[in-house]
C-alpha cells in the first residue's frame, strides 16, 4: 500500500463487522450440509428423542427439516435458543469432566442462523400448543407464535450457505451432499439401537434409511447397511482395566473373511459421539489384509467406553478425529481381539477360495467334492460347493496357502506323482539348501561370484551383466564376445520367456498363481525354517522405542531385546511378497521412471562407493544392456510382482506389499540394478526367490538417506554429510551425462541457512515418518506374519540386553 508521497504506509488496524465476523465463524463449525445435519441429531438426541425423521432437499442446501419427539425448548428459552455460547448442557468448565450430552459448546444452532434461516417448532411436556419461531444472525425474527404442535422439536434450515456465495458453489453435487447425510444418519442409527430414524429427500415417498427403535444392534445394521453385511457379522469384545496400560470396554461387529467390500466402513464411537481414528483404522485393516483376497476391506461397528478424561473431549464440530490417553495400547488390545475373533470364526465359516489348488495338482473333479466343507446357518452360498476349501483353525490368520502346502506336501509325499503337471518340462524339485542363498543380496553377491567362476564365457548368464562389466571389458575383442554371449542370453531368456508364458497361459485362470509348486516349495521353506523362540519375541512383543538407526527396544515378557528392524523388516517384506505373489495392490508411480536413467544413476552410486571402475566399461552401455534384459522379462515382472514397465522402457508401478507403507524411492535405481544384476533368471524358484529378495532389499526399513536431524543444526550438516544430502532430492533429474553433484554442494551447510532450512524439514519428517512406521505398520505386520528364520536369530537380528527383574534390583539398589 503507498501513500501518496510514494512510502508504503502502514496499514490501520479495523474491528471487522460483527456479522462478517460470526459469518465466518459459522463457516467455520458449519463446513457442508452433513454437519450441519449432524449437529442437528445430536441435540435431538441429547433431548431425549426416541424417534427422529429427517426430510432433505437438494442434498441439504435448500433444506434439512429434522423432526424428534425430545422434550422440546421451553418458551423461556426461545430469545437465547441461537444466541452464540447459549447451552443447557453445561454450568461450568468442570462440568466438562462428567460431560454426557453430545453437544456441550452452544455454537451449532447460533452458527446456522448466521448462514442460513433457520425455524423451529417446539413443544414441551404438558403445553396444549406449540411455538414456532424464526432466528436470523443469532436472534429471534419476531416473537414466538402459538401452533399446532406435538411434543418434541422441529428444526428447519433453509437456503444453507444463501450469504456464502464460494462456499455454495462449492457444493456442486447435491447428490454427494446427501449421501454424506445418509451416512451420519446410518451411523448414529446403529449406535442409538432405541431411536428409530429415518431419512428421506423431500417428496419422495419411500425412506432412504428407516430403523425401528426395537431393533437389535444387527437388525440395525441389516436395516442400514444391507443383509450382505449383516449375515457375516461377527460380534467382538475386549477390555482394559489396568491403568498401566489402558482402561476401556469394546464391543462391536465386525465382517467376517466372507463378506468384503471395496472401501472400509469402520463407524466408531468413542464415549457415544461419533469419531474417527485413522490409527486404530489402519490397525485392523492390517488384521483384514491377512485374510481377505486383494483389495478387499471389512465392515467395522466398534463402540468404545473409557473414562471421559482420557479423551480429547473439547473435540470441536468439524474435528473428528480423535485422540486419548494410551491409544496405542488400546489399538493393541482391539487388534488382538479382532484377530482372535477372526481366527475362530474360520472354523466355522467358510471361505471362497482365490486359488484352485485341486486343478493345478492335477486332482479330478471327485476328489474336490470330498474336500471338507462347512456352511453356516445354510444359507446361499454364492459359489459353487466344489470351490470351497475350509481352513485349518490352527492356521495363523492369512496362512491360507500353509493349507495348500499341507495338502501338496500329502500329494507329493504319497507319492502318487500329483505334481503340477504343467511344469512336466521343468525342475520342480530344486534343493531346499540353495533357496535361502540369495536372500541376502550382499552374500548373494559372493554367490554370484562363485556361480561366476564355475562358468566358461559361453556359459554367461545374462543376468550377471554387472559381473560381466567388471571382467576385462578393455579389449574390445572380449567386450564385443562378451555382448554376443549377452545377446545370446537374452535369445534365450526370450525362448525361456515364451515358455513361461505358454505355461501361464495353460492354467485356467491367470489370477491363480500362488498354486505354483516353486511359491509352495519356498513358503514351505519358510515354515521348516522358522526359529520358534524368535517368532514367539516377535509376536509378543511391546514396542519401546528406537535405540538408534537400525534397532529398536522392544520388551517380551521380562527381558529387554534390541530388534534389527533392516533385517527384520527385509525378511518380512521378502516372505509377503511370496505369500502375495500375485495377487499385489500397486503402487503407481506418478512419473514413469525410465529404467535406463535409474540404471545410470545407480551405476553412477556404484562408482562413487568404488564397486564399479571407469575401466569396467561404458556405464550407458551397461544400462542399455540391463534395459534390454528387463524389458524380456517384462511381461513375467508385471504378471507375478506388478512391477509393470511400459513400452518405452518406463517404470511404471510397484507392488504394495504392506498397506501404508512404500519403500524409500531414493532406493529405486539399486532396486533396478538389483533386478538386473543380481536375479536369477534360470529356473523358476530361483527366479521368483531372487525377485522377491530385491524387493526385500528395496522395500526393507532402512535408515532414510538423511542424516538423523538433531537439536544442533550443526550436527545435521556436518560437511562431510553435506554430499550426501543435497545430492538426495536431485538424483532423479541428475542429468546422467553431467558429472557428480558433488562440485555444487556447498562447503558448509550454515552458508544457505535456508536450504539447511529446508533439508533439516525434510530430514525430520523422513525420520518421524520412519518411526511411525515402524511402529504402526511393521510391527503389527510382524506380529502376524513373520517367520523369522534361524539365521536370523544367530546373525544379531535379535540380542537380548537386559532382563528386568535384574534392572530394578539395580533401581532398587540407587
Ligand atoms: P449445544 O448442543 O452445544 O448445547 P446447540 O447450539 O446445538 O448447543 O443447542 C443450543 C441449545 O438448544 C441446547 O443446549 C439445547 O438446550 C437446545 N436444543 C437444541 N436443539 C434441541 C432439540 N432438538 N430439543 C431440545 N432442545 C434443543
Ligand atoms: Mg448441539
Amino acid at each position: 500500500m503507498m501513500d501518496s508521497s510514494g512510502r508504503t504506509a502502514v496499514p490501520s488496524i479495523k474491528r471487522l463487522d460483527e456479522a462478517v465476523v460470526n459469518r465466518i465463524a459459522a463457516g467455520e463449525v458449519i463446513q457442508r450440509p452433513a454437519s450441519a445435519l449432524k449437529e442437528l441429531l445430536e441435540n435431538s438426541l441429547d433431548a431425549g428423542a426416541t424417534s427422529i425423521s429427517v426430510v432433505v432437499k437438494e442434498g441439504g442446501l435448500k433444506l434439512i427439516q429434522i423432526s424428534d419427539n425430545g422434550h422440546g425448548i421451553s418458551y423461556e428459552d426461545l430469545p437465547i435458543l441461537c444466541e452464540r455460547h447459549t447451552t443447557s448442557k453445561i454450568n461450568s468448565y468442570e462440568d466438562l469432566q462428567t460431560i454426557t450430552t453430545l453437544g456441550f459448546r452452544g455454537e451449532a444452532l447460533a452458527s446456522m442462523t448466521f448462514v442460513a434461516h433457520l425455524t423451529v417448532i417446539t413443544m414441551t411436556e404438558g403445553q396444549i400448543h406449540g411455538y414456532r419461531v424464526s432466528y436470523k444472525d443469532g436472534a429471534m425474527e419476531g416473537e414466538p407464535r402459538p401452533c399446532a404442535a406435538i411434543k418434541g422439536t422441529q428444526i428447519m434450515v433453509e437456503n444453507l450457505f444463501y450469504n456464502v456465495i464460494a462456499r455454495k458453489k462449492a457444493f456442486k453435487n447435491p447428490s454427494e451432499e446427501y449421501s454424506r447425510i445418509l451416512d451420519v444418519i446410518s451411523r448414529y442409527a446403529i449406535q442409538k439401537i432405541g431411536v428409530s430414524f429415518s431419512c428421506k429427500k423431500h417428496g419422495d415417498s419411500r425412506t432412504d434409511i428407516h430403523t425401528d427403535s426395537t431393533s437389535s444392534r444387527t437388525d440395525a445394521i441389516r436395516a442400514v447397511y444391507g443383509p450382505g453385511v449383516a449375515r457375516e457379522l461377527v460380534s467382538v469384545t475386549a477390555s482394559d482395566d489396568d491403568p498401566s496400560h489402558s482402561i476401556f470396554k469394546m464391543d462391536g461387529y465386525i465382517s467376517s473373511a466372507n463378506y468384503s467390500a471395496k472401501k472400509t466402513t469402520m463407524v466408531l464411537f468413542i464415549n457415544d459421539r461419533l469419531v474417527e481414528c485413522s490409527s486404530l483404522k489402519k490397525a485392523i485393516e492390517v488384521v483384514y489384509a491377512a485374510i481377505l483376497p486383494k483389495a478387499s476391506k471389512p465392515f467395522l461397528y466398534i463402540s468404545i467406553a473409557m473414562p471421559p478424561e482420557h479423551v480429547d473431549i473439547n473435540i470441536h464440530p468439524t474435528k473428528r478425529e480423535v485422540s486419548f490417553l494410551n491409544q496405542e495400547s488400546l489399538i493393541d488390545s482391539i487388534q488382538k481381539a479382532i484377530e482372535a475373533k477372526l481366527m475362530q470364526s474360520n472354523t466355522t465359516r467358510t471361505f471362497y477360495t482365490q486359488t484352485l489348488l485341486s486343478r493345478s495338482l492335477g486332482v479330478p473333479d471327485e476328489a474336490e467334492e470330498s474336500m471338507p466343507v462347512q456352511t453356516q446357518g445354510g444359507r446361499n452360498l454364492k459359489a459353487p460347493v466344489n470351490k470351497l476349501v475350509r481352513t485349518d483353525p490352527s492356521n495363523p490368520a492369512g496362512r491360507m496357502l500353509a493349507f495348500m502346502q499341507k495338502s501338496l506336501a500329502g500329494h507329493v509325499g504319497s507319492g502318487n506323482g500329483l505334481v503340477d503337471t504343467n511344469l512336466n518340462n521343468r525342475p520342480v524339485e530344486m534343493p531346499m539348501e540353495d533357496t535361502r542363498k540369495i536372500m541376502d543380496l550382499t552374500k548373494n553377491e559372493e554367490f554370484a561370484a562363485e556361480v561366476q567362476e564355475d562358468q566358461t564365457g559361453a556359459h554367461l548368464q545374462n543376468n550377471k551383466v554387472h559381473k560381466i562389466a567388471q571382467m576385462d571389458a578393455s579389449s574390445l575383442a572380449g567386450r564385443e564376445a562378451l555382448e554376443h554371449n549377452i545377446s545370446q542370453a537374452n535369445e534365450d531368456s526370450r525362448n525361456e520367456l515364451t515358455t513361461t508364458r505358454r505355461l501361464v497361459r495353460q492354467r485356467r485362470n491367470l489370477k491363480e498363481r500362488a498354486e505354483l509348486t516353486s511359491i509352495q516349495e519356498l513358503l514351505a521353506t519358510i515354515d521348516q525354517e522358522t526359529h520358534s523362540g524368535l517368532e514367539d519375541i516377535v509376536k509378543h512383543c511391546t514396542f519401546i522405542g528406537m535405540a538408534d538407526e537400525r534397532l529398536c527396544f522392544v520388551q517380551h515378557k521380562t527381558y529387554l531385546y534390541l530388534l534389527d528392524i533392516v533385517k527384520l523388516s527385509k525378511e518380512l517384506l521378502y516372505q509377503q511378497v511370496l505369500r502375495r505373489f500375485g495377487h499385489f495392490n500397486v503402487i503407481q508411480l506418478s512419473n514413469a521412471a525410465s529404467l535406463y536413467e535409474l540404471l545410470v544413476i545407480a551405476l553412477d552410486e556404484e562408482e562413487q562407493s568404488g564397486r564399479w571402475h571407469e575401466s569396467d566399461g561404458p556405464k550407458d552401455q551397461i544400462a542399455q544392456l540391463n534395459v534390454e534384459l528387463l524389458m524380456c522379462k517384462a511381461q513375467m515382472l508385471q504378471e507375478y510382482f506388478n512391477l509393470s514397465i511400459d513400452e518405452s522402457a518406463n517404470l511404471c508401478t510397484l507392488p504394495l506389499i504392506l498397506d501404508q507403507y512404500t519403500p524409500d524411492m531414493d532406493r529405486l535405481p539399486q532396486f533396478v540394478l538389483n533386478l538386473g544384476n543380481n536375479v536369477d533368471w534360470e529356473t523358476e524358484k530361483e527366479c521368483f526367490d531372487s525377485v522377491a529378495a530385491a524387493i526385500g532389499e528395496f522395500y526393507a526399513i532402512h535408515p532414510p538417506l538423511f542424516p538423523r536431524p538433531s537439536v544442533t543444526s550443526s550436527e545435521v550438516y556436518q560437511p562431510a554429510k553435506a554430499a550426501e544430502i543435497s545430492q538426495v532430492p536431485r538424483r532423479l533429474e541428475t542429468d546422467v551425462n553431467s558429472e557428480p553433484v558433488q562440485e555444487s554442494v556447498p562447503q558448509s551447510g550454515a552458508d544457505e541457512p535456508e536450504v539447511e532450512d529446508e533439508f533439516r524439514l525434510e530430514a525430520e519428517n523422513a525420520w518421524a515418518q520412519r518411526e511411525w512406521t515402524i511402529q504402526h505398520v511393521l510391527f503389527p505386520a510382524m506380529k502376524l506374519f513373520l517367520k523369522p528364520p534361524h539365521h536370523l536369530a544367530n546373525n544379531g537380528a535379535a540380542i537380548q540386553v537386559a532382563r528386568l527383574e535384574n534392572l530394578y534390583k539395580i533401581f532398587e539398589r540407587c
